[in-house]
């Protein structure tokens, strides 16, 4: 394969530029030649394809975000865009695409192998959603930005003997919150993957006061079962104590990404050039215990996740209060 081209799509994550450096440094290394879409399937569709040089990617690794810009397309969730955006490719002569992003740019990438493009996902986004590989691109950095919150929010809610609920992104993958609950020492964690009573969250921070504990932090992922007002009133009537909730948002889309973000990026990239380069199938690149591996974009599409439970369950014992 002579000619590829990289796009980035959905919510952007740190990380992204490593990846698309990263591209197209192996690629041009290959002797191929390489092109940047802007704008995600959006920008496909508006023909707005240009060729990158080495140098188009200096100075970008750092980066939060992604030059290359992103978008949600919803034309191209319809079949006759993904067939123009199949003619446009070919019409460059552009035999294969680097998708960056999360499932649902995988399943768009899906559609246009269809048509005859040989697609390699770069898993990319935030929120870990992708089950068929360990980590995605942007999510360590995502961590580490809440993990920040967390300890700016431990101090004011110790001085003021407060609970205060950090509601945290993720769709509905509680990983994000996980992690960053579990490394931030939150007291209690709600995710989308494990069902929890709202009796049961006051109970745990009754128990936490009882204890003699100043303050209570609760990490909540966005999926989780209940809203955060409801969440919030109800911890003020059943605890007695000024309860404050914190939603930081896209704060957590941005950011220089972290040094394993940067590896991540940098080498699944180089796999899916590699995998062009020897002219494979459509595949997913990732990451499963260290190891860079490829899996068939469509078997990666259907994998489904397994919760971290033992994650959870530590988090759990570390965070209960326990009197002495
Ligand atoms: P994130 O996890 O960060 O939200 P994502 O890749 O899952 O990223 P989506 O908005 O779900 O983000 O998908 C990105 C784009 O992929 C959509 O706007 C759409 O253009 C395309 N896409 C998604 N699903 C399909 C599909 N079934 N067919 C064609 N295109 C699709």
């Amino acid at each position: 394969m002579k000619r590829i081209a990289i796009l980035t799509s959905g919510g952007d994550a740190p990380g992204m530029n490593a990846a698309v450096r990263a591209a197209v440094r192996c690629g041009i290394d290959r002797g191929m030649e390489v092109y940047g879409i802007q704008r995600g399937y959006e920008g496909l569709l508006d023909g707005e394809i240009s060729k990158m040089e080495w140098h188009s990617v200096g100075d970008i690794l750092q980066r939060g975000g992604t030059i290359l810009r992103t978008a949600r397309s919803s034309r191209f969730m319809e079949d006759e865009w993904v067939q123009h955006g199949a003619e446009i490719l070919k019409t460059f002569g552009i035999e294969g695409l680097i998708v960056i992003g999360g499932d649902g740019s995988y399943r768009g990438g899906r559609e246009l192998a269809k048509k005859g493009i040989t697609v390699m996902g770069v898993p990319g986004t935030i929120d870990n959603d992708l089950a068929y590989t360990d980590f995605t691109i942007g999510f360590d950095t995502a961590v580490n930005t809440v993990l920040g919150l967390i300890s700016n929010i431990r101090d004011t809610s110790s001085s003021h003997e407060r609970t205060t609920i950090i509601e945290v992104m993720g769709r509905k993958c509680g990983d994000l919150a996980l992690f960053a609950g579990l490394a931030g020492g939150a007291d209690v964690i709600l995710v989308p993957e494990v069902k929890t009573d709202i009796n049961e969250v006051c109970r745990k921070v009754l128990q936490g006061q009882a204890s003699g504990k100043v303050h209570s932090i609760i990490v909540m992922a966005e999926g989780a079962d209940f809203s955060l007002t409801e969440l919030q009133a109800t911890l003020e009537e059943m605890t007695g104590r000024e309860t404050r909730s914190v939603v930081p948002g896209y704060i957590q889309r941005g950011g220089s990404p972290t040094s394993q973000d940067r590896l991540l990026a940098s080498q699944t990239a180089a796999k899916a050039v590699e995998l062009l380069y020897n002219d494979s199938d459509s595949k997913a690149v990732g990451s499963i215990c260290g190891e860079i591996v490829a899996m068939d974009l469509d078997k990666a599409i259907e994998t489904k996740g397994e919760f971290r439970k033992d994650l959870y369950d530590l988090a759990e014992v570390l965070g209960k209060g326990v009197i002495d």
